[in-house]
């Protein structure tokens, strides 16, 4: 694949993302597929920036009840971070495709509709009135894509289930009581009726200053102290658009008969950082006859590995 120069506008206030849905400073899983077109679009150094920064893979799968008694467990083969996948913190990611790209990124531009420019190229229009004309228009604009609902207006995006998500940050005291059976495992700690708790443990391989200094010397690039990302389904609709401290609130409920390590994750959560997620599922649409236009990412995302409560 050859990536030609484009040129990015956003609806993102700023370099950070703090827009985007749950912030930047969650984790994102890339697969086989995903790792090969970054390869083939970024520098070998900032390549190799994203595979020092990727997060430590999951060494087992564990499926237990509500007092962490294991009723499913699985080895994970273990992988060097490269080209069969890996997991690295958003904002991380974002910083090192950001890099060196410069002018070509304009922030805060919200697309509001496109329109052929008559000569076989296309007008994409922004809310502020401005406009850019290109010869592809790539929607990469998420589960509510504006460039979809005009290209496709047919899709059907349906709602499938909403989630709590929260961060607990690692200190060396948390290693000491955090039972192995949550420490870098893939897991679902599965409750009673629809309770259920997932925990991600979201280490670095490197520091992204540290890795940043010995592979892309001059990078800006934010370091994130460690974390566990945790999940539970979010069980009162009434609370889809509540303030942190009351998701957290629900959350702790949610978990409140589990173990008490379960609990204790909880517990030390960072509160403000807790978020609602709707988890959305895309139908397959039908080929579009426009080839100025064409979409790019969650417009087709089916996430039910998130319904189950899986990180
Ligand atoms: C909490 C959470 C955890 C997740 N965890 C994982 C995971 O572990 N692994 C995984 O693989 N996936 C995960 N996902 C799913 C993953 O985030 C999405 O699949 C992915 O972000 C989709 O990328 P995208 O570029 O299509 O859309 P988005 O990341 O949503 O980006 C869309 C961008 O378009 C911008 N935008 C929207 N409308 C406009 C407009 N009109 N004009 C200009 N700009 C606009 C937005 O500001 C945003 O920056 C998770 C999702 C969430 C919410």
């Amino acid at each position: 694949m050859q990536c030609q120069p484009a040129t990015v506008r956003g609806g993102d206030s700023g370099h950070n993302g703090q827009t985007e849905a749950g912030g930047a400073r969650t984790r994102i899983s890339l697969k086989d597929t995903g790792v090969q077109a970054l390869q083939e679009c970024l520098p070998t150094h900032l390549f190799d920036l994203c595979l020092a920064t990727s997060l430590r893979p999951a060494t087992r799968m564990v499926f237990t009840d509500a007092q962490l008694n294991p009723k499913f467990m699985k080895p994970i083969p273990p992988v060097d971070p490269g080209i069969g996948g890996f997991g690295i913190n958003r904002l991380t990611l974002r910083e090192i495709l950001l890099a060196d790209l410069g002018p070509r990124v304009h922030f805060g531009k919200k697309l509001t509709h496109y329109e052929p420019a008559g000569d076989g190229r296309v007008i994409a229009w922004f809310a502020d009135g401005t406009s850019a004309v290109a010869d592809l228009l790539v929607g990469a604009d998420g589960t509510g894509s504006t460039v979809r609902a005009q290209l496709v207006p047919d899709a059907v995006i349906d709602e499938v289930a909403w989630a709590i998500y929260g961060r607990t940050p690692i200190t060396e005291e948390t290693l000491s009581w955090l039972p192995d059976l949550l420490a870098d495992t893939f897991n679902l700690v599965i409750g009673e009726g629809d309770a259920t708790f997932s925990v991600a443990t979201c280490r670095t391989h490197e520091s992204p200053t540290a890795a940043a200094h010995r592979l892309a010397p001059g990078l800006s690039i934010t370091d994130i102290p460690d974390y566990l990302q945790w999940i539970v389904p979010l069980l009162d609709e009434q609370l889809r658009a509540a303030e942190p401290a009351a998701l957290h609130r629900l959350a702790t409920d949610t978990v409140a008969t589990m173990h008490p390590a379960v609990r204790r994750v909880l517990d030390q959560a960072d509160i403000e950082a807790t978020f609602a997620v709707r988890i959305t599922s895309a139908r397959r649409v039908a080929l579009w006859a426009d080839p100025t236009v064409t979409l790019l990412g969650e417009r087709l995302a089916v996430e039910r590995d998130v319904l189950r409560g899986l990180p």
